[in-house]
């Protein structure tokens, strides 16, 4: 691909990680990854392999897989003062996490490196400039996050410069400037990234944080001043309000600045990939969210809503379609059925538009969804429905016959038990097991059972588990009569065999039947892969 005029630097598996409510598992971060490459996203950052264990393992892991579009970066930081940088543990561990980029952070502001770091303002220039040369040593494209830039260079513009030049000298590849705090003014933001181009030879990019609600508008002035790179996160995730919102931030660069970033082909998906992201971490999609939110091309008015349907762009600023949206979520079939035909074909079905089961694919992922069921993290489900209404070879069949799940506590600890019958064309296999919880147990028994007739599932583990219960608004079906029921759980399971993740999803009232529905689609979608 022709290098792009701004590259898409995510952040959401590490400083997006450092926001409330997130939490991703390895597996999470390894689906989301993958997510991301597909989407086509520039870098990737996967984690800060100095600050925990979980970090280690996913680049560990993400050491097996190929990515087609973005570059891996773990996070880290400069030197610590006094310590040569081939004797640094954290410098170390950022080495072996072994990605093509090497993004780490250093002080600009001459009030954290006397206050905070506590060192001369000579030293810290030496441990920015030792750090991005022993890097750069060992073969790694190196991205110099300054932090504080800004708020540094308003303190003391001579050194935060110095504090650049210094990456730069050492052979940093970008140095990119960072509103740490989120304090700053679009206007700021522009005029001192205008100077830091003119002072530096290298490319330049941004990274920002939403305190002050312009953390997208900020990384759109920096892109006007000669900045190539932004940094942020899916859905704005990140500590306090976050950080700059990439699924803003990338139809703005593309519809509105003109300018090219990820493939056009990827727009399309952009509402997809905020709602799969959000899914994974577990986190109501946010109707407001511009470009995606369900929201966001809903008309109400009923001005609007006549202007609208004389002329659609009287009302709307771009075709909800081109980023995957709809004028109305719940009626709008034309962007539900292209989503699902994108959708199927990322899947390998080969499915157009004219395809003549589409429809009723199209009805069948619409009546559930309205049900509570969810697809966007869970596409082992997505794919046996789909197989299912194209007749398609369906999964070597099995059925379970009965379950049992049981719980006791003694003095010591608790137990759950589980049992099943599983019938496998004429042969019936009875097994029972024990398990950290209910489904566990469950999951346990199952498999027991269908490795016997499919050793190939032995390689297959559950590796996340999520629950989350609707509430009886959303959960009540269509009539006044459904008011009233209890609420509905929705358990969305994340299953691996060492070279990838599904998703598969259940929904019940009883949280054990969700679960099983969700193991069963896994196991079933196990057995279709070759
Ligand atoms: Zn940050």
């Amino acid at each position: 691909m022709k290098q792009p005029q701004v590259e898409i630097y995510d952040t959401t598996l590490r400083d997006g990680s450092q926001g409330e409510g997130v939490n991703f598992s390895v597996a999470d971060k390894l689906r989301i990854a993958e997510k991301l490459d597909a989407f086509g996203v520039h870098y990737i950052e996967g984690g800060w392999p100095g600050s925990n264990p979980k970090d280690i393992e996913f680049f560990a892991q993400a050491k097996k897989r190929k990515f087609k579009n973005a570059r891996l970066a773990a996070f880290g930081s400069t030197r610590k003062k006094g310590v040569a940088v081939e004797l640094d543990d954290q410098v170390r561990l950022l080495l072996d996490a072994a990605t093509p980029v090497v993004t780490i952070y250093g002080k600009t502001s001459l009030l954290h490196v006397t206050e905070i770091l506590r060192c001369t303002p000579e030293e810290n220039l030496a441990m920015i400039g030792d750090t991005v040369r022993h890097l750069k040593d060992h073969g790694r494209f190196v991205i110099y996050d300054a932090e504080h830039a800004f708020d540094g260079y308003k303190l003391d513009a001579d050194y935060a410069i110095a504090t650049w030049q210094a990456a730069e000298k050492a052979g940093a590849d970008f140095v990119v400037l960072c509103d740490t705090n989120g304090g700053c003014l679009p206007a700021e933001i522009a005029a001192i990234t205008k100077t830091a181009f003119g002072k530096l030879n290298c490319k330049i990019g941004i990274h920002t944080h939403d305190d002050s609600g312009v953390a997208v508008a900020n990384a759109l002035a920096a892109l006007d001043a000669g900045a190539v790179q932004v940094q942020g996160t899916v859905n704005g995730y990140g500590e306090r309000t976050g950080n700059c919102n990439l699924i803003s931030v990338i139809p703005l660069v593309h519809f509105k600045q003109g300018k090219t970033c990820v493939p056009a082909k990827s727009l399309p998906k952009l509402r997809e990939l905020s709602l799969f992201v959000d899914e994974v971490a577990n986190i109501r999609h946010n109707p407001r969210l511009p470009w995606v939110g369900a929201a966001a091309f809903a008309h109400k008015g009923g001005t609007h809503v006549n202007a609208i349907q004389k002329l659609a762009a009287s009302y709307e600023h771009i075709n909800p379609e081109a980023v995957g949206n709809a004028r109305n979520i719940l009626i709008s079939d034309l962007a539900g059925r292209s989503n699902i035909v994108m959708k199927a074909q990322s899947l390998g079905f080969k499915l157009g538009n004219d395809t003549p089961e589409l429809r009723q694919i199209l009805d069948v992922i619409k009546q559930r969804e309205h049900d509570g069921y969810e697809y966007e993290a869970a596409e082992g489900s997505l794919s046996l429905l789909i197989r299912a209404a194209l007749r398609q070879q369906a999964a070597p069949r099995f059925e379970i016959e009965t379950y049992h799940v049981s719980m006791r506590r003694d003095r010591k600890e608790s137990i759950c038990e589980a049992t099943v019958r599983v019938r496998v064309g004429d042969k019936l296999h009875h097994e029972v097991a024990e398990g950290d919880g209910p489904v566990n147990a469950l999951d346990q028994a199952l498999r027991k059972a269908l490795v016997k007739s499919f050793p190939q599932l032995k390689q297959v583990v559950l590796t996340d588990y999520k629950v989350r219960i609707l509430d009886r608004k959303a959960a009540a079906t269509a009539g006044p009569e459904a008011q009233g029921t209890a609420a509905k759980t929705r358990v969305l399971i994340t299953s691996g065999d060492g070279r990838r993740e599904w998703g598969t999803v259940g929904l019940s009232e009883n949280i054990i039947e969700a679960s099983l529905q969700a193991l069963v689609d896994a196991m079933e979608f196990a057995l279709l892969k070759k």
